[in-house]
């Protein structure tokens, strides 16, 4: 038996949005921007902290905590533009 775990940074409830606002991702007019399936979520920034420093440690606490064999990161890779302050060129 292979054992894979899943975890799915691209989106985020009201919780997240309220302590990170900054890691929601935001669409071309400044909006951020909610799920188009299921709109109490929020669509993270692939390229902000959430993927790059907060996913990262729930990975490392994962594979320290339990045998996987792998991590399906769903949407990891983003879901579409963003236009948020870590994607801005300044
Ligand atoms: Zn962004």
């Amino acid at each position: 038996m292979v054992v894979i775990a899943r975890t799915d940074p691209h989106a985020a409830h009201q919780d997240m949005y309220d302590a990170h606002p900054d890691w929601i991702a935001v669409d071309a007019s400044g909006k951020k921007r909610q799920h188009p399936v299921m709109p109490e979520l929020w669509i993270t920034c692939a390229l902000g902290p959430c993927n790059f420093e907060f996913m990262t440690e729930v990975t490392k606490e994962i594979v320290s905590m339990y045998k996987v064999d792998g991590i399906f990161s769903n949407g990891c890779s983003g879901s579409g533009p963003c236009y948020c302050e870590h994607c801005r060129c300044s």
